[in-house]
């Protein structure tokens, strides 16, 4: 029988531990950078307002319709050719 991480639930525990070795890590991350500043770091930095997904949403939706209208050629480098060298 396996027994799950009591954290994420979704990967097996470790035998010495109720949590998996990667929960297992993000709490001894959070012990040596405190509780509140972790999760601080990560409300700023890992969860996006609705205006920052929206513009998520729209800086790919332009970077597909420019590769539509073939300006992904710009990034192209021309390779030189022994008949270009002179
Ligand atoms: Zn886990």
């Amino acid at each position: 029988m396996v027994y799950y991480c009591l954290w994420c639930e979704q990967k097996p525990k470790e035998w010495f531990s109720n949590w998996c070795a990667e929960c297992r890590e993000q709490k001894n991350l959070n012990n040596v950078y405190g509780f509140d500043r972790v999760l601080q770091i990560m409300k700023k930095c890992c969860i996006r307002s609705e205006l920052q997904l929206e513009k998520k949403i729209n800086n790919h939706k332009e970077s597909i319709e420019e590769k539509k209208n073939g300006d992904d050629q710009k990034d192209y480098i021309k390779p030189v050719l022994r008949s270009d060298k002179k």
